[in-house]
C-alpha cells in the first residue's frame, strides 16, 4: 500500500513519517545483519526480482475504497514462509522503496513506505515466531492445519499493522479522524492480505512437492488470474463508474428538486404546477394569497375554475400553442375571480416541463399579482376618455365606438346604426342666471336621465358644454331613431329639483343616420350636428333628421362665415335708415340704421341671412361698431345740413355679443366724441333676450349709459320671456312693439289686446312706444286710436339708403311738411299742430 505525500495538514505529519522511516531503518538494519545470506543464494534473488519488477506493478484496485494493494504482497509472504523474517523484511521494504519510487520522487514518502512495510512485516515475524515458534519450521512441517492458522495470523497481523502505519499517516495528511480514514480506505483490503497469504501458502507447499523453480511455473497461473481479473475489474470499474454517475446524478437531482421545491415554495410570487387537465397539483404561498384559496381547496379545483369567464378562451388558447411546441413557454395578463368574489390581475407565465418522477407532462404557472398596477391604468384611461363632471364617456371615447360601429357597419351593411346630436336649449341662460353650479348639476342630472333612458346596446357621451350625443346601434329604420329621440325630449323636459331651485330645460336633437356615403366618425357627427342647429333654429325643443340639403345649407353658412370676416376689410356694408315717425303729428322723428351688405357675387344680403352667423362668430361686434360710427356720423350730417323742428334721432340695434363686451361704454363714447353727435340723439336697441340673460349686468349697462345720455329701447318686445314683470325695474326709455302683433293686429282681438296691454304699460310706466312693421292704413288707425306714439314700417317708408333719405330729409325741410308718403293717407285735420308735437 502506497502513501504519496503532497500536502501536510497535521504539524504531526512529518514528525510521524520520519519516526517510521527511522524505526524502519533500524529494523532493516538488524533484519540485514541476521539474515543468514548463504541460505538465500538464487531461489531468494530470482523472488525478489520477480517481486520487484512484476509482481509490485500488478495492483488489484478497490473502486469503493479508493486504495489498492499489489499482488507483490503474496511473494512476501512467500519469502517469509521460505527464506525466514529477515528476507521477508528485506525484500518487503525493498520492494515498497521501488514500488514507491513509481509513483513519488520524494525520498520520504519513499523512505516512509520502505519502513512502514518494514515495521509491520517485523511485527509479524514477531508475533508468528511467539505464536508459533520458527516460522520456516511451521511452513515445512505437516501440519497443514498450523500452517494454515500461521498464514491467516500472519495476514491479520501484518494488514492490521501495514494498514494501520500508513492509514495514521493518511490521517494526519488530511486532518481527518483515524478510525474514519482507516474505515473508509483500509477495511477491505484484509480480505487481499488473506487471498494473498494463502496464495502464499499454496504456493509454499507447491514448491515443497515439486521444488523451488514451480514457483517460476506460477508465473503464467499468475498472469492468467491477474489479466482474467483485470478484464474483470475493468467491467467491474465501468459498472461501478456507472453505478457512481448514476448515484452522483440522483443526489444532484434530489439536492436541485430540492432546490427546486424550496424556490417553489417560499418564491415571493405565485407558483403552481398544473396538470395538462388543469387541476392544481401543487401551489405555493404566495398564491393562496393572491387568490384567497388555501393549498386544499385549489386542489380540489381546476384553473378554469377561478378563471375569469371572459379569459379563458384567449388563455387555453395560448396554452395549446405551448403544448402543441409552437411556443416555450407563454405570458398573458389575465383576471381570477378572489374567494371573495372581486377580480384580481395577474401576469402569468406557463411553460411545459417533465416531473422527474413520474415521467409525465406538466404545466408551470408563475403568477404575479399586477391588480394594482391594472387599476392605476384603468384609471388613466378611465380619465382620458370620460368627462370628470358626469362621469359619461368623452368625445375621443366616442368618436372610437364610432368608428367602431361604422366598420361593423360596413361589412354588413343591414346594421344600421344612427347618431342623436343633443343640445340643451336653456342651459346658457340657466349657467349665466342661476350660476355655474346649478349649471354643473343640470348637467350631472341629465347624464343620469340620458343613461337611464336608453337602450341595452346605446352609447351616450358627453362632448363637452350642454351638447352630448348617443349612438344607437343597431336600429330597424330612422322611426325607431326618432322614437328614442322623442322619449329623450320627454325625460329632458321634466322639471330638475336642484337645491333650491326647481328648473327646466329642453333638448334639441339632431339625427344622423348611417349610409354607405359616410366615409369617417367625424362626418357622421358633423351632420348629426348640423340637423340638430336645424332643430334650433326651428324653434328649439325639437328632433331633426339630417338630409343632405342641410349639409348644403351647413357648406354655405361656412362660406359665409369666411366672407363675412373679408367683408369688413373691403367695405362691403352699408346702412340702410328706416324712418320712425310721429303718429300724432306724422312728422319724422328719427330713423332706424339697418344694416344690408353688398356681396361681390351673391349681391345684396339681408341681415336676417347674415347676423345670426356673425353673432356666433364673433364678427358682428366690428360691424356693429362701423354701423353705430357709420350712423351717428349721418345723422350728424343731417342735423347740420337740415334744419327741422324735431332733433332727429337715430336707433341702432345692438346685438347680445356686443351688448356684453366690456369695451361698449367707451366704444359709444368715442363714437359720440369722435362724430360730435349729441348723446341723446343716440337710441340702442338691445332685445329682450339679451336683457333676460343677465338683467342684474345689463340694468347696469344700462344705468351707465343713460348717464352719459344715450337712451335704450327694447326691441321686439312681446316676443321675449317675462315680458312685464322686470319691466318697471329696467331704466329703459322706449318700447318697440314687435312686428308680428302689429301685423295681426286686424286678425283678432287677442293681438288687439296684447298691443293695447303694451301700449298702456309703456304710457303708466312713462316710457315711449314705437309699433314696428306698420304696413296699412288700418293698422295705423288703430295704433292712433290706441295713442300709441310712434310708428315704422312700408306704410311711412322701407328701409333707405343715405342718398334717398337725403332727398326725403331736403324735401322735407323745404315744405316743412310731413313725412312724405302719409300725404294722402292721413287727412289732413288729423295732423296736430306743430306746437303740441312730443318730442321723441
Ligand atoms: P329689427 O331690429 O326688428 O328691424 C326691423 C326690421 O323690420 C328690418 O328688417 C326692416 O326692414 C323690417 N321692416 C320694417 N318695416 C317693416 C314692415 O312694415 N313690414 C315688414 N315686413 N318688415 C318691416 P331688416 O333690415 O331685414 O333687419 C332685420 C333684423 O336684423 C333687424 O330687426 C335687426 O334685428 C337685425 N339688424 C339689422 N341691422 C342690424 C345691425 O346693424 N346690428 C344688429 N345687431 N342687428 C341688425
Ligand atoms: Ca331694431
Ligand atoms: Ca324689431
Amino acid at each position: 500500500m502506497k502513501q504519496d505525500a503532497s500536502a501536510e495538514n497535521n504539524p504531526l505529519f512529518r514528525p510521524y513519517m520520519r519516526a517510521v522511516a527511522a524505526i524502519g531503518a533500524c529494523i532493516l538494519l538488524s533484519s540485514a545483519c541476521q539474515v543468514p545470506l548463504a541460505q538465500l543464494g538464487i531461489p531468494y534473488l530470482l523472488l525478489s526480482l520477480v517481486t520487484i519488477c512484476v509482481a509490485s506493478r500488478i495492483v488489484i484496485r478497490f473502486f469503493r475504497f479508493d486504495s489498492c494493494v499489489s499482488v507483490s504482497d503474496t511473494f512476501i509472504f512467500l519469502s517469509m514462509l521460505q527464506f525466514d523474517g529477515e528476507a521477508a523484511i528485506l525484500l518487503g521494504a525493498a520492494e515498497s522503496l521501488f514500488a514507491s519510487f513509481r509513483v513519488t520522487k520524494k525520498p520520504l514518502t519513499m523512505m516512509f513506505n520502505a519502513a512502514a512495510m518494514a515495521c509491520s512485516t517485523f511485527i509479524t515475524v514477531l508475533a508468528l515466531r511467539l505464536c508459533f515458534g520458527s516460522i520456516t519450521d511451521v511452513a515445512r512441517g505437516s501440519y497443514s492445519s498450523r500452517l494454515i492458522v500461521m498464514t491467516c495470523t500472519m495476514a491479520l497481523v501484518q494488514y492490521f499493522f501495514n494498514s494501520g502505519i500508513i492509514a495514521v499517516a493518511g490521517a494526519l495528511k488530511t486532518n481527518q479522524p483515524i478510525l474514519a480514514t482507516y474505515k473508509k480506505h483500509y477495511v477491505w483490503t484484509s480480505i487481499t492480505y488473506l487471498t494473498g497469504a494463502l496464495a502464499a501458502s499454496l504456493t509454499h507447499k507447491l514448491i515443497g512437492m515439486v521444488g523451488f523453480y514451480a514457483f517460476i511455473a506460477t508465473i503464467p497461473i499468475i498472469a492468467v488470474v491477474y489479466f482474467t481479473y483485470k478484464t474483470y475489474a475493468k467491467n467491474v470499474a465501468s459498472s461501478v463508474l456507472q453505478a457512481e454517475l448514476a448515484e452522483r446524478h440522483l443526489a444532484e437531482m434530489q439536492e436541485s428538486e430540492e432546490r427546486f421545491r424550496s424556490a417553489f415554495d417560499l418564491a415571493p410570487i405565485g407558483m403552481a404546477l398544473v396538470a395538462l387537465d388543469g387541476r392544481w397539483l401543487r401551489v405555493n404561498h404566495s398564491l393562496c394569497q393572491i387568490v384567497g384559496y388555501s393549498e386544499e381547496e385549489f386542489k380540489q379545483m381546476n384553473f378554469q375554475a377561478i378563471t375569469h369567464p371572459e379569459d379563458i378562451g384567449h388563455f387555453l388558447s395560448n396554452i395549446n400553442r405551448v403544448l402543441e411546441g409552437r411556443l416555450l413557454t407563454c405570458q398573458m395578463e389575465k383576471r381570477y375571480i378572489h374567494k371573495d368574489g372581486h377580480e384580481v390581475w395577474v401576469l402569468i407565465g406557463v411553460s411545459l416541463i417533465r416531473d422527474s418522477e413520474s415521467q409525465s407532462l406538466h404545466l408551470i404557472f408563475q403568477i404575479q399579482d399586477i391588480t394594482d398596477r391594472k387599476r392605476a391604468e384603468q384609471q388613466l384611461v378611465h380619465e382620458a376618455f370620460h368627462d370628470s363632471l358626469t362621469g359619461l364617456p368623452n368625445r375621443s371615447w366616442f368618436m372610437e365606438q364610432l368608428k367602431l360601429s361604422m366598420e361593423q357597419a360596413k361589412q354588413d351593411y343591414s346594421r344600421l346604426f344612427a347618431i342623436l346630436f343633443l343640445d340643451l336649449d336653456r342651459f346658457k341662460l340657466i349657467n349665466d342666471s342661476i350660476g355655474h353650479m346649478v349649471g354643473d348639476q343640470l348637467l350631472v342630472g341629465i347624464a343620469q336621465r340620458l343613461q337611464q333612458h336608453l337602450r341595452a346596446g346605446d352609447k351616450v357621451a358627453r362632448l363637452g358644454g350642454d351638447e352630448f350625443t348617443i349612438l344607437l346601434n343597431n336600429i330597424q329604420d330612422a322611426s325607431e331613431a326618432v322614437h328614442v329621440a322623442e322619449r329623450i325630449q320627454r325625460h329632458v323636459a321634466k322639471p330638475f329639483n336642484l337645491g333650491s331651485y326647481e328648473t327646466f330645460t329642453t333638448a334639441s336633437i339632431g339625427i344622423a343616420i348611417f349610409n354607405e356615403e359616410y366615409e369617417k366618425p367625424e362626418d357622421l357627427l358633423r351632420d348629426a350636428d348640423t340637423a340638430m342647429y336645424q332643430a334650433k333654429s326651428l324653434g328649439k325643443a325639437r328632433h331633426v333628421i339630417f338630409d343632405k340639403g342641410m349639409h348644403l345649407h351647413a357648406m354655405n353658412l361656412l362660406t359665409l362665415e369666411t366672407d363675412l370676416r373679408r367683408a369688413i376689410e373691403r367695405r362691403e356694408f352699408f346702412v340702410m335708415y328706416q324712418p320712425i315717425v310721429s303718429l300724432k303729428t306724422g312728422r319724422l322723428a328719427g330713423f332706424e340704421a339697418l344694416v344690408r351688405w353688398q356681396h361681390p357675387e351673391r349681391g345684396l344680403i339681408y341681415p336676417d341671412e347674415f347676423v345670426s352667423v356673425a353673432e356666433e362668430t364673433g364678427c358682428i361686434v366690428p360691424i356693429g361698431q362701423w354701423m353705430l360710427l357709420e350712423s351717428c356720423r349721418q345723422l350728424k350730417r343731417w342735423q347740420e345740413n337740415f334744419a327741422l323742428e324735431m332733433p332727429l334721432s337715430i336707433s341702432v340695434n345692438l346685438s347680445g355679443k356686443q351688448f356684453a363686451h366690456s369695451d361698449l361704454l367707451d366704444q359709444i363714447m368715442k363714437t359720440l366724441d369722435v362724430t360730435g353727435l349729441d348723446p341723446h340723439s343716440l337710441k340702442l336697441e338691445i332685445t329682450e333676450s339679451i336683457v333676460m340673460q343677465n338683467i342684474e349686468g345689463a340694468t347696469k349697462m344700462i344705468e351707465q349709459l343713460r348717464a352719459i345720455g344715450v337712451e335704450l329701447s327694447i326691441d321686439d318686445f312681446g316676443t321675449g320671456y317675462s315680458s312685464l314683470s322686470y319691466l318697471h325695474r329696467l331704466p329703459i326709455d322706449t318700447l318697440k312693439i314687435d312686428r308680428s302683433f302689429v301685423t295681426r293686429i286686424g286678425e283678432n282681438n287677442e293681438n288687439r289686446e296684447i298691443v293695447r296691454t303694451i301700449v298702456m304699460l309703456a304710457q303708466n310706466l312713462g316710457k315711449a312706444v314705437v309699433a314696428e312693421g306698420v304696413e296699412t292704413k288700418e293698422q295705423l288707425e288703430w295704433l292712433r286710436n290706441l295713442k300709441c306714439q310712434y310708428g315704422q314700417g312700408y306704410l311711412f317708408s322701407k328701409p333707405l339708403d343715405a342718398d334717398s333719405a337725403t332727398n326725403m330729409l331736403a324735401k322735407m325741410a323745404e315744405t316743412k311738411s310731413i313725412i312724405p308718403t302719409l300725404e294722402g293717407i292721413l287727412e289732413l285735420d288729423d295732423i296736430e299742430p306743430l306746437a303740441s308735437a312730443y318730442p321723441m
